[in-house]
């Protein structure tokens, strides 16, 4: 089992060009030393070329990541590579069609983009083996393959999106599918992001050419070194494309036999977010004895234009620790040389160490994280939500369905119901899985509910939308009985915002709030539910990721408590409640196998609390433990003011008082054990 307390948790990824000199890289070893790292990733690349490595190029780098490695060695470090490229990123990066001879990546419309290799070329499979042939002779003892690998964000939806559609990719699935598609006509259908033959068998196509290219990998990396760890990169693009039956099968085909190594993606975005990215999706997906280091991204052009300061970059690093991800691999600074300004960020890692280490110990052994209810797959991460009236698409960022629990403050006892059908479904799910989630019942918002007519569900759901009507300031959600707030309207929504009309039989759907003016004029009918099973489908009049606060995007309580009652109502059965917050705490609850449980509750806003209660679900559970913190020195501190009461339902209340406030952009870690 990994134990944090005895291994750091940060480990952190070094750019190749802060490694060439050795009065620079004495430099950044001294800083290593001084904040107890035993371990670090050293990038084949700099910012500035992340690109494939001509043969040239990788031939001149290739002895300074030896020395570097073995100097790490001898100062008890271990080193590991992070690959900078596979595939690649991004198309048109200045030079690389000179310096590498490979077939390039074809877009949909047709345009090469040099930079990218496409996967299925013979040269590029070849120059794969021998480039993690090189890396593997550094001595290097573990090597991460990247996450270039993937149909998306190769250089804009309307360029790189969707995969390669160059002439082998068009014959292959010829192929496959026993039609010659001409060009326009594969990338139309394969847009269209629905189930059928034809987008079946090019994930399949895809899924094949990367289980060959791990194949590959793995056995000349091993010839050289049977005892490297080769690591997965899984980001969401990764997982929503390909599945997570094939996570778990890539991660099989490369670990044999080491412990899985998994880095999975940052929380894009900015300094204030609580949103994991597929951090939390990697985790139930792999081996339990899986490690796992969350990318933490400090760099301006990762984290929309915001880099991160040394304190943003602990709050971002606490928040992967606080959910049980157990490490974090965060880069920061200058890629190209060290800085006088970087000291803050050394200093910010020395001053945390102990309280790094406790809160990852904490949460990684033996526990097991509870009301995560979100299957990953049913939510996307980057959807376009289409205003179909007026014909206009808008691209909006969409969160990870486990910051749902964060939007709710909350966490509720489920399984992994698959309730919620929200934005653009992803093209993995298919026709079969669908069928029995609408039997079920689900949460559909209106983009979901766009998408399934256009899938021909339609008739099934017996629902559409109809009029656009906008939303503006003034116009309200007024409440109905099912939703239980009595003390008033849902004013929840950002202005401007699109509504629909749903057009439903009535004698199958009920509303549950009507939508109205200011003057409390009847404009639409809001959300309606379904009276009759099998399945209680759910259907929103506009689109979930669009609800909330015009400054924070966070749902306000009235939103979240209907949101409860209508997910209650799909699954037939009321929620059995984990642990409740205040709305901006994003709680998470872990249960231990001593019967112990512990709370991590994280703060993004700018804004102390304190002076709040927790209310704990399982009171028959939890009211005689005591509560111990983790405190900054990592001890953990029984604290005599926190006191589990009893509250009526079997719950029972923690409050939370100034001496243990959450300060604002942290993280309060609490122990509830005998
Ligand atoms: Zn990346
Ligand atoms: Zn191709």
């Amino acid at each position: 089992m990994i134990d944090r307390l005895r291994t750091n948790p940060i480990s952190l990824r070094i750019w190749y060009p802060r490694l060439v000199e050795d009065a620079s890289f004495a430099r950044l070893l001294r800083q290593l030393q001084r904040i107890r790292a035993d371990r670090v990733y050293l990038f084949d690349n700099g910012y500035m070329d992340n690109f494939q490595l001509a043969p040239a190029t990788l031939a001149e780098r290739l002895p300074v990541l030896t020395k570097r490695i073995a100097q790490l060695r001898r100062a008890g470090l271990r080193a590991g590579i992070n690959s900078g490229a596979t595939v690649g990123h991004v198309g048109d990066m200045q030079g690389a069609e000179r310096l590498l001879d490979l077939d390039w990546w074809v877009a949909r419309n047709g345009a090469t983009l040099p930079g990218i290799a496409c996967p299925l070329g013979r040269r590029f499979l070849r120059w794969m083996e021998t480039y993690f042939r090189r890396l593997a002779e550094t001595g290097a003892l573990e090597i991460f393959i990247d996450d270039d690998f993937r149909l998306h964000n190769h250089g804009g939806p309307s360029r790189g999106d969707w995969g390669c559609f160059c002439g082998l990719h068009l014959t292959a699935m010829t192929k496959r599918t026993g039609r010659a598609l001409s060009r326009a006509a594969l990338a139309a259908e394969i847009a269209r992001c629905a189930p059928g033959r034809i987008s079946e068998e090019w994930i399949a196509l895809w899924k094949a050419n990367f289980r060959d290219l791990l194949a590959r990998i793995e056995k000349v990396v091993h010839a050289v070194n049977p005892r490297i760890r080769l690591g997965l990169m899984p980001v969401q693009n990764f997982i929503r494309d390909f599945g997570e039956d094939f996570l778990r099968e890539a991660i099989r085909v490369v670990s044999v036999g080491h412990r899985p190594l998994l880095r999975t993606h940052d929380y894009h975005g900015l300094p204030h977010e609580m949103f994991p990215g597929s951090g939390l999706a990697a985790k139930r997906t792999a081996p339990p004895e899986a490690e796992h280091v969350v990318e933490i991204e400090n760099l301006a052009h990762n984290v929309h234009e915001c880099q991160r300061s040394p304190r943003t970059t602990r709050y971002a690093i606490l928040s992967a620790l606080a959910v049980g991800m157990g490490g974090a691999a965060p880069t920061f600074g200058d890629s190209e040389r060290d800085m006088p300004w970087e000291q803050a960020y050394w200093d910010m890692f020395r001053a945390n160490d102990r309280f790094f280490r406790a809160v990852a110990n904490l949460t990684l052994r033996d526990t097991t994280l509870r009301g995560i209810p979100i299957r990953h797959r049913a939510y996307q991460r980057q959807v376009r939500y289409m205003d179909c009236r007026e014909n206009v698409w808008s691209d909006a960022l969409r969160e990870h369905p486990d910051s749902l629990a964060a939007h709710f403050g909350v966490a509720y006892q489920w399984d992994a119901h698959p309730v919620w059908l929200l934005g653009e479904l992803p093209s993995t799910l298919t026709r079969e899985e669908l069928a029995a989630v609408l039997n079920r019942g689900a949460v559909i918002d209106v983009a979901a509910l766009q998408c399934l007519r256009r899938l021909g569900y339609g008739e099934q759901l017996g629902v559409e939308p109809g009029d656009l009507v906008r939303y503006r300031r003034g116009h309200r959600f007024l409440p109905h009985p099912l939703n239980g707030t009595s003390g008033g309207d849902i004013n929840a929504l950002r202005a401007p915002f699109p509504v629909f009309r749903l057009i439903a039989d009535p004698s199958r759907y009920e509303e549950v709030t009507e939508f109205v003016s200011w003057t409390g004029r009847r404009i639409a009918g809001g959300i309606l539910v379904q009276k009759e099973g099998p399945g209680r489908n759910v259907i929103l009049p506009h689109a979930l990721c669009l609800v909330g606060d015009d400054a924070t995007g966070i749902m306000n309580t009235q939103y979240r408590r209907l949101m409860r009652r209508l997910l209650a109502h799909c699954l037939g059965e009321p929620l059995k409640l984990r642990i409740e917050t205040p709305p901006r705490l994003a709680p998470y609850y872990f249960e231990r196998t001593d019967g112990a449980v512990i709370v991590t509750l994280l703060n993004g806003y700018y804004d102390d609390v304190y002076g709040f209660d927790l209310v704990f679900g399982d009171g028959a559970r939890l009211a005689r433990k005591k509560v111990y913190r983790v405190m900054p020195d990592g001890r953990i501190q029984r604290r005599p003011t926190l006191r589990l009461r009893a509250a009526a339902d079997g719950a029972c209340r923690l409050r939370i008082d100034s001496r243990n406030a959450l300060k604002n952009c942290d993280v309060l870690t609490l122990l509830l054990a005998a």
